[in-house]
């Protein structure tokens, strides 16, 4: 678990590659119904066009189903759920949890890292300017189109999202909490040091060099 920006997709890519883990991210396969305009994908896009999170109902159906296929050896990672509390009661109640890594980012760090994320107007790459800064100012090192903010990089949209975040997730991370399966990692280092860092906690062996 972790905010927007707090490396989950890294880090979780990170365990799986040597642990023979399957990484499930339901925003990717809620990406993928958005692409290939399934049911589920229709009804997620116009719950994401009007600004909400889509429901614990459909959320909760979507990893039903993709967990069903039961594709891994030893188990999975998932990011990006549970986000509220209904769905961690479904998911405590469902599977066996060994344990959940929150990946912890301040509120202050989560602004500088998204409100530094830029997008080419022309060809769509993503640029940062903590990380991946272009050669020329503004400009797209592969087509020089103009770097723009996304939408929904706004101040006040971010403060939005950091309210929201922590008014649904903080009530999971304490349900969590308290059967002591939680383990709180910081995120703001680079990932090299938050992989070991988790490993450290959750008694894993280091990352082979
Ligand atoms: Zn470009």
């Amino acid at each position: 678990m972790g905010i927007q920006g707090s490396g989950k997709g890294t880090q979780s890519g990170l365990l799986c590659q040597d642990l023979d883990l399957v990484h499930i991210s339901v925003g990717d396969i809620l990406r993928w119904h958005i692409q290939h305009h399934t049911k589920f994908g229709a009804h997620a896009r116009r719950t994401i066009d009007a600004g909400e999170l889509v429901e614990d109902d459909v959320v909760e159906t979507v990893v039903r189903d993709r967990l069903a296929l039961h594709d891994w050896n030893y188990g999975f990672v998932i990011d990006g759920f549970p986000r509220t509390r209904p769905q961690a009661r479904f998911f405590l109640e469902s599977y066996d949890i060994d344990g959940v890594i929150h990946l912890d980012l301040p509120d202050a760090e989560v602004r500088r890292r998204v409100l530094a994320r830029r997008l080419c107007s022309r060809c769509g790459l993503d640029y940062n300017l903590i990380a991946h800064r272009p050669a020329v100012a503004d400009r797209c090192d592969v087509c020089g189109g103009e770097l723009v903010r996304r939408e929904d990089d706004t101040e006040q949209a971010l403060a939005n999202r950091l309210r929201d975040y922590h008014r649904r997730t903080d009530p999971v991370l304490e349900l969590f909490g308290r059967k002591e399966f939680v383990v709180t990692v910081d995120a703001r280092p680079d990932p090299a040091t938050v992989q070991r860092e988790i490993r450290d906690q959750l008694g894993l062996p280091p990352l082979p060099r």
